[in-house]
């Protein structure tokens, strides 16, 4: 899928790199290759891990909240951060007709495609999205954005929620030094695809101590998703955890995403959370109208779901949350 041929070359478009592929070359992902003038993906169907997870800690905390989901590792990524090489990470196959069965024994309603990039093995999702839809089972996605708009145009209308992961709060300089992104308009252009195509949005951003915390970066971000998206988009703070590649970067401390949290805030994002599991109040849901607590939450864990509905059972206040 999404790829045309120019002359000898391929041109792929699922992601925004383009690539122009040569016979028997692969793209930047490594995984879609040219061979003899078709592009074959070499990851299709190969899934690294599979476990059942709370949605919260994925997290989605306004997509039915409370509700187990599917988490599936899908091989393969286009960002150069957590990349793990193809020739490490294989995985297993596993067809798309066995993950809905499994989904149908186990009576779990939701799936979601994480980590690594799983927009880089995009036939797979969108099989098991499509099919999904013919049983009622939701499908979300986390991705870092990178998508190209044929690809979201294709899966949107059976993609129910994304999450676009951001690193840094897109700061350019860091996308190009760190990520080796020469442009980060096109992560723009996807969040207004997905939003074109009514998939329910949550954004995260994992700030870096030191190499990623742009107090400019983080209020131009904010300010684009207020005047783009919705003041009412849910909004994540994610800690940076050191890896191997950024062992020497420490952790990063509350006190900094705290007061990233309330410069999202004073620009208007009205559901603002902290990934901190020892913390109800940077987790919990408040109606914005009249601060009465909706979703109390002790990290990903709901103590307490008080909604009515989608509703403040207080105020009467509707929600951006989806509900069943
Ligand atoms: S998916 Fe892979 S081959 Fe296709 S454009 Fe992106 S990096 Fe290049």
């Amino acid at each position: 899928m999404l790829w045309a041929k120019e002359g000898k070359k391929i041109r792929c478009f699922l992601c925004s790199f383009n690539c122009l592929i040569e016979e028997g070359k692969a793209g930047v992902c490594q995984v879609r290759v040219n061979e003899k003038g078709v592009l074959k993906a070499k990851n299709y169907g190969k899934v690294v891990s599979m476990k059942t997870k709370r949605i919260e800690s994925i997290p989605f905390y306004h997509f039915f909240p409370g509700f187990q989901t599917l988490a599936l590792t899908t091989v393969g990524t286009n960002f150069d951060w957590d990349i793990t090489p193809y020739d490490k990470v294989k995985g297993t196959t596993v067809s798309v007709e066995d993950i809905i069965k499994s989904m149908n024994n186990k009576k779990i309603r939701i799936i979601t495609f994480h980590q690594y990039e799983p927009t880089i093995s995009f036939e797979y999702i969108f099989k098991i999205a499509r099919l999904a839809k013919r049983y009622n089972i939701k499908t979300t996605l986390v991705t870092n954005g990178y998508i190209g708009s044929e690809a979201i145009k294709k899966i949107g209308k059976y993609l129910d929620a994304v999450n676009v992961n951001f690193k840094a709060s897109c700061d350019p300089e860091f996308y190009k030094k760190y990520l080796n992104i020469p442009d980060t308009a096109p992560l723009f252009d996807a969040l207004r695809n997905f939003k074109k195509h009514r998939v329910f949005t949550e954004i995260s951003n994992t700030i870096i101590p030191d190499i990623g915390e742009s107090e400019t970066a983080h209020s131009k971000l904010v300010e684009w998703l207020v005047n783009n998206l919705d003041s009412s988009v849910p909004y994540h703070l994610l800690k940076f955890e050191p890896f191997s590649r950024f062992k020497e970067i420490q952790e990063t401390p509350i006190e900094m995403l705290e007061r990233f949290s309330f410069d999202a805030e004073r620009s208007g994002l009205r559901f603002v959370y902290i990934n901190d599991p020892s913390s109800s109040e940077h987790s919990t849901t408040y109606c914005y109208n009249c601060r009465h607590p909706l979703i109390e939450r002790l990290g990903d864990v709901i103590i307490e779901n008080k909604l009515n509905k989608d509703r403040c059972p207080d105020c009467g206040f509707k929600i951006n949350v989806i509900v069943e």
